[in-house]
């Protein structure tokens, strides 16, 4: 079995969901090569890496797809980032052949995905080859195996002719994405409107420097349709999975469609006023109060 991991480079760094990508393959495989379209500036891991050149982007996933078949790959691993799924499902169709989005696990020849809001966990066996799979970020874990050096070896691919990317938009300030975070600190209609956000980035920004690892501001959709927050912070069923550490829900009633994208976190504290909101059927700490009080407490007690 041989595998191919597609490494998401952002700012010349690897992005942390690719060295997911690295473990769910190292789970099926030794036999694992990467590539990527920008050269990393340092990487926890040895091996070939593919420096795929393409005039402009995005590339024609028909060349890649040759490649990956010329270079007889079983299996190609992505990263399950909005990045890994656009590109893991294009290749898929290219090489005409299986996908599998976001998984969760590998096991009996299977892919495991969570589906029906994630509240089942399925697997599922390809039946064609090659395999494409997303691999959903802190679902697997890379422990630095594939030490030594990286060669690189570049590659021409075509460019897509009928598409080309023209600019490409930073996001707001230097955060986090949800789904890369050991934290998130998310608010919901109960933080009342843009100013509540300011709260709980403060807290957001107070864990981080008391080392408590890196910290993300996630959000209902409510808080979303309100415009307080943007979209990319979504957290549930029509925004991001996600499964940090803790997960600290902060003014939100805990509907299933925000449940299904949080319930897999390892500790879930939820800060509610109304003691029968259904976040505290999830929650691991309930913390029944209003939330401008129980922030700040929560701070001033951090703060020692
Ligand atoms: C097809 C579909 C898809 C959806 N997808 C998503 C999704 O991806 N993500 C998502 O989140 N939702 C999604 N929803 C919406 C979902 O059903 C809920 O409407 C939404 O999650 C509610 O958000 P909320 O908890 O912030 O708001 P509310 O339900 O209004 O809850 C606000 C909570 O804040 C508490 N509160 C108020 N003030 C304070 C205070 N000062 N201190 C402490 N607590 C306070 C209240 O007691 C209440 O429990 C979807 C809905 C549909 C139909």
């Amino acid at each position: 079995m041989k595998a191919l991991v597609f490494l998401e480079i952002r700012d010349g760094n690897i992005r942390s969901a690719s060295y997911d990508a690295i473990g769910a393959a190292l789970k099926v495989t030794q036999d694992v090569e990467f590539a990527a379209f920008d050269e990393p500036a340092s990487a926890d891991f040895g091996g070939k890496l593919h420096l795929m050149n393409t005039p402009h982007f995005p590339p024609k996933f028909e060349a890649i797809a040759d490649f990956i078949t010329e270079n007889k790959f079983d299996i190609v691993f992505l990263p399950g980032t909005k990045w890994g799924n656009w590109l893991g499902a294009s290749l898929a169709a290219a090489l005409n052949g299986a996908f599998f989005a976001n998984i969760v696990d590998l096991e009996d020849n299977g892919f495991k995905r969570e589906i029906l809001s994630n509240k089942i966990r399925a697997l599922f066996k390809p039946v064609v080859s090659p395999v494409v799979a997303t691999v959903r970020p802190k679902s697997f874990e890379y422990g630095g195996e594939l030490s030594g050096k990286v060669n690189v070896e570049k590659i021409e691919i075509l460019a897509n002719e009928g598409v080309e990317l023209t600019e490409t938009i930073p996001r707001e300030g230097n955060e986090v994405d949800i789904t890369e975070a050991d934290i998130i600190v998310a608010g919901g209609r109960g933080v009342g409107g843009p100013e509540g956000f300011k709260l709980l980035r403060k807290f957001a920004a107070l864990l981080n420097e008391l080392g408590y690892g890196s910290v993300a501001i996630g959000a209902s959709r409510a808080a979303v349709d309100e415009g307080w927050i943007d979209h990319s912070h979504q957290v549930g069923q029509t925004g991001k999975v996600v499964s940090p550490s803790v997960y600290i829900a902060c003014g939100i009633s805990g509907a299933m469609q925000h449940i299904a994208g949080m319930n897999s976190s390892k500790t879930i504290i939820a800060i509610n006023k109304d003691p029968q909101a259904p976040i505290f059927q999830y929650a691991d700490y309930g913390i029944v109060g209003d939330l401008f009080e129980v922030i700040p407490m929560m701070m001033e007690k951090l703060k020692g």
